[in-house]
C-alpha cells in the first residue's frame, strides 16, 4: 500500500466503523506513515468544519448572476481556441 492508494482511500473511510480488508491495509499504513496520518487528520478537520458550518442561502439574484457569468464564461471559452473547446465538450 502506498501514499497515493492511502490519499484516494480515506475519503471513502473516514467513517472508522468500515472493516473491510483495504481499511485494513489502510490504517497499518497510516500506523506507520506520519505523512498520511497528518493528511487524514486534516481532512478529518475540513469534514468536521462543513458539518458544523451553516451553509448559507444563497439570494435568487445572487444565482441568476452566477449562472450568466457561466454561460458568458462558457461562450468566451468556446470561441477561444479548438483545445479549450474540446474540454467544454466533455460537460
Ligand atoms: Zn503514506
Amino acid at each position: 500500500m502506498t501514499c497515493g492508494k492511502v490519499y484516494n482511500y480515506i475519503c471513502e473511510n473516514l467513517d472508522e466503523r468500515i472493516d473491510s480488508a483495504r481499511c485494513r491495509r489502510i490504517r497499518e499504513h497510516l500506523a506507520k506513515c506520519p505523512v498520511c496520518r497528518k493528511y487524514l487528520q486534516s481532512m478529518k478537520t475540513t469534514v468536521r468544519l462543513f458539518q458544523v458550518l451553516p451553509v448559507p442561502p444563497v439570494p435568487p439574484s445572487v444565482h441568476r448572476d452566477v449562472l450568466r457569468s457561466l454561460e458568458t464564461l462558457r461562450r468566451t471559452e468556446g470561441a477561444a481556441g479548438p483545445a479549450r473547446r474540446a474540454r467544454t465538450r466533455q460537460r
